[in-house]
Formats: C-alpha cells, structure tokens, sequence
C-alpha cells in the first residue's frame, strides 16, 4: 500500500508512484541470448532431471526393501510337514523330535530350569533336505514357521539388514511360538573383519542376531534353526553356547536312504513294476534328496510327453543321463556321463556311508 508508505528516498517516491499509477516500465536489458548460455542451460536440465530420477528411483528401492521387509514379517504360516515326510536323516530327525517338546510346552521346561535350546545349525550339501527337516519341526510342534535367507538381510542400506534382524525377532515374539528358519546363515554369519573395514556393515547385521538370539531371557518356545553348506566360514561367536550350538551334520544320502527318498517321491507316480528302485538307489551314488527328487520328475516328464501308461527304465535311464549331463555343463573337469555311471555303479556296491 504506497499511500502509507513515508520516505523521503526520491528512488522509492517515483517508485510509488509509478506504482500507484500503474505505470510500471520494462526495462529491457541486453537480451542477446548465446550459445553458451543455452549449453549450461541444458546441462543443468539434464543435470537437475538426473538427480530427480536417481533420487527417485532410489526411493523407490527403498520403499521396495520395506515392502519386502514387511512381508517377511508377516511371512507366518503353518506347515503340515511331519518327520515322516523327511526319508532317511535319522539322527537328525532324532535330535530334532527332542525340540518339538520344548515347542509345544517351553513353560515345563522353564518349571524345572532346563537350558534352553534357542538355535539349531543344519549343515552339508544343497538339497539334503535341511529346509524339509526345519519345516517339519514346526509341523510336528504345529507352531509357526518363519524363514527368511541370509542373504536378505545382506543390504546396501547401512543399517537396514541390522533393523530387519531385530523388526524379524520382535515379530517372531509377538507371534509366541515358532521356528524361525534362517537358509545360508553364512550370507550374514561371516567371520567379521572389525570395525572400520568394508564389511562394517554386515558386522553389523551379525552383531544384531547375536544380540537377538542372547536376548531369549526366558523360554519363549522360539528355535532358530540355521541352513548353511559353507561352515568353515561361519563365524565362531555363532557357535557358542546360546546361540547355534547345537549342530547337526546332514550329509548325502546313503544307499538306504536314496531307496527311501527314492520310495517317498514315487508314490504319487506309475511306476513301472519292472523298475527295481533298490537298484536305481545304488545307481545314484552322491545324488543329493534334491537330485532323486529331480530324476522322477524328469522321468515323469519324459513318460508323458511319450504318452506312456507307466515310467518305465528307458525313461529313467533318459532321465538320468539328462540329470548328470546338467551337472555335467556345471563342470567342466568332470568325468564323461556314461564313465560317471558306471563308476556310481561300482562305488555303489557297499553303499555309500555318509
Ligand atoms: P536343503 O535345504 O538341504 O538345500 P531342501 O530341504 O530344500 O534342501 O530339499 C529340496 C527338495 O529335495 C525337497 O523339497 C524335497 O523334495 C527333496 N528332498 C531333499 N532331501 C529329502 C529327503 N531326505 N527326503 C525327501 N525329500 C527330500
């Protein structure tokens, strides 16, 4: 308002009023526009466009990693799976069935001040049937199963995989109850370097589930169980006691054992009543539960795609050839398939002992 605006500045008072009377000039400067200016105009565009779409995206990922996190959160849900459903790993299921007690009723166990189990270690090859053995627990103590792989809590967000560690247990408590199955516990549990180093970060993630798994004070009926095939580079803080001390070894299948899972995968399938699966077991040295399962699979596939009432030998042995010859792309140094038949024929005779 320049009527109540009082100065004796000349400037100001023909600024009022030109103001006032609406007669505002435009001055025009040197307008001249040069090639330089329009070079940095754009560079600072596409400069200014970039940050926005790196922030973004960034974000973007960030929410995404929440999301995710979230999601395993909530990943609860129940299992029907029950030891029967694990062939052969005897021992393991025997140290195992002792846990499904303390499972269903950790407060007995509280009453009369046993230890209390919090973390179990599962290790050996792939596909030896560590992930069946830890659902099994939960399905036989019929509580919640939790799984989650170590390398998800392996983050390029600093201190995000050491929130998801602790947002993961303070879920597991809410929901009582339950087996929380960590798969490739060496993504997170390797040795640490220290302070300072390049892999702060992921020290600081282990750090987080060592603290987690010390902070079980009273029984809470929650068993940690731990799939790794690389012990060697486990961590030691890991295997102290309270943590993953109990470990248990689950190794390739023996000659009874691949009959076993051999038997187990084939009941939903028609068998030819020429095809011995004692024999086949003896035939599969080092075929992992995984591989026996794959094998019948295969065999299925190649039956129907031939029409075939039953799956007889000659698709298996097809079958079989296929299995190694994938391994075989896989290594390059190894032994011709047929060689490698014939030798896992061989070896077979005395079965092999894991
Ligand atoms: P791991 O966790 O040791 O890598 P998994 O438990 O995921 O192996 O096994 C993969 C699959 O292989 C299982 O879903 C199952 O079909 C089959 N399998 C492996 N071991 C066994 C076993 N002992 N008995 C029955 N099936 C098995």
């Amino acid at each position: 308002n320049g009527e109540n605006f009082i100065t004796d500045n000349p400037r100001i008072e023909n600024l009022k009023e030109s103001l006032l009377l609406k007669d505002i000039e435009v001055i025009e400067g040197d307008s001249k526009v040069t090639l330089k200016d329009i070079v940095s105009g754009i560079f600072v565009l596409i400069l200014v466009g970039s940050l926005m779409y790196f922030l973004n995206k960034n974000s973007k990922q960030a929410q995404k990693e929440m999301l995710k996190m979230a999601n395993i959160e909530n990943d609860n849900h129940k299992t029907n799976l029950k030891f029967h459903d694990v062939a052969g790993n005897e021992e393991a299921k025997e140290s195992l069935k002792e846990l499904v007690g303390f499972l269903k009723n950790p407060e007995k166990f509280e009453r009369y001040g046993a230890r209390i189990p919090r973390g179990v270690l599962l290790y050996g090859p792939p596909g030896t049937g560590k992930t069946l053995l830890a659902k099994a627990l939960a399905g036989e103590a019929n509580v919640a199963f939790k799984a989650i792989s170590g390398s998800d809590f392996v983050q390029v967000y600093a201190g995000l995989g050491a929130s998801r560690v602790r947002n993961l247990f303070k879920n597991a408590r809410k929901e009582g109850k339950c087996v929380i199955f960590i798969d490739e516990i060496d993504a997170l549990g390797k040795k640490r370097r220290g302070i300072g180093t390049s892999s702060d970060e992921s020290d600081r993630t282990l750090n987080a589930l060592l603290t987690e798994m010390s902070g079980f004070a009273k029984n809470e009926g929650i068993i940690v169980v731990a799939a790794t095939n690389r012990i060697d580079t486990l961590d030691d803080a890991l295997l102290r006691p309270g943590r993953f001390d109990r470990q248990i070894e689950i190794g390739l299948p023996d000659v009874n054992a691949r009959k076993k899972i051999l038997e187990y995968h084939s009941k939903n399938k028609p068998i030819d009543k020429n095809v011995d699966l004692g024999r086949l077991a003896y035939e599969t040295v080092y075929f992992s539960g995984a591989k026996l399962e794959n094998l019948l699979n295969e065999s299925a596939m190649i039956a129907a795609k031939n029409n075939n009432i039953t799956i007889t030998l000659d698709h298996i042995d097809k079958a079989f050839y296929q299995v190694i010859a994938g391994e075989e792309k896989k290594d390059r140094s190894a032994i011709s398939i047929k060689e490698k038949k014939i030798t896992a024929y061989h070896e077979s005779g005395h079965g092999l002992v894991t």
